[in-house]
């Protein structure tokens, strides 16, 4: 497992609600935690380790020992948004590349964690940021697709080199085709993690 960076089909992708929590959930999302800390962050998404699924981490902290911190969301559902507030984001799947994005100030987000319960938390300022974000990711939407025209456009030779890199790959044959990948996607849909 590694996080994929843009534009990954699975980041364009609208992923499946999760079934039943299974040992292999369990197994992922540990693995994801590891890899989000390696790499720094406080949120990941399924669709960024090519997983079609409804699901994501986070750890505002970005502390490993700080594992009180730890959440799944399942299935998540976001409501009762109010307030818009601005503020930066990045992403782990367009490394070094930082915007300003508007998002809900204040959301209630109710999801399941890993025992299956269901919960609902309110939130505010960061978490609320991350949640959004992450949700954001479960509909194939990147943070950059929320930045106003002129924003985006002094970001686009940004984005544009991040596609030149993953094309490049392509190309070479160290990632697979996009018909390849898309039908990777596929097959997990269909299959499920597994047990
Ligand atoms: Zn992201």
């Amino acid at each position: 497992m590694q996080i994929v960076h843009y534009p990954h089909p699975s980041l364009r992708w609208k992923s499946q609600p999760i079934q039943s929590i299974s040992g292999s959930l369990r197994r992922v999302v540990r693995e994801m935690f590891e890899l989000m800390y390696e790499a720094k962050g406080i949120g990941l998404a399924a669709n960024q380790v090519a997983l079609p699924f409804r699901f994501f981490i986070i750890n505002v902290s970005g502390d490993p020992d700080l594992s009180d911190q730890e959440h799944v969301f399942i299935n998540p559902e976001i409501s009762n948004q109010s307030g818009l507030v601005e503020g930066e984001e990045g992403c782990l799947s367009v490394p070094q590349l930082y915007g300003q994005v508007k998002r809900f100030e204040t959301i209630t987000v109710e999801a399941y964690d890993l025992d299956g319960q269901g919960f609902a938390m309110d939130l505010d300022e960061l978490p609320a940021r991350v949640v959004q974000h992450e949700t954001d990711h479960l509909d194939g939407v990147m943070f950059f697709d929320r930045m106003t025209d002129t924003d985006l456009q002094a970001l686009q030779p940004q984005v544009d080199e991040f596609v030149t890199v993953f094309r490049h790959d392509q190309s070479t044959g160290t990632t697979a085709s996009d018909a390849e990948l898309t039908e990777q996607l596929k097959n997990l849909e269909r299959d499920g993690l597994g047990g």
